[in-house]
């Protein structure tokens, strides 16, 4: 199942989230790794990586979609 990141570097923050969840943007993202965005992975284990690679102080999972 596909799982997202959201870097938001503003916050120092790294979030997981599962495919379709409501904060998921439907329409295409600018992202961008050092300002940070949306990043889809195609398995959980890939993203979790990512998660962790992400540099930000905050690794969260999303309260809403449980990934
Ligand atoms: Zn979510």
């Amino acid at each position: 199942m596909v799982h997202w990141v959201h870097i938001a570097r503003a916050l120092d923050q790294a979030v997981l989230h599962r495919d379709r969840c409501l904060q998921v943007p439907s329409g295409p993202t600018s992202s961008d790794f050092w300002e940070g965005g949306w990043f889809q992975y195609p398995d959980k284990e890939t993203a979790l990586d990512a998660l962790e690679q992400a540099g930000t102080s905050k690794q969260l999972k999303c309260p809403l979609c449980k990934p």
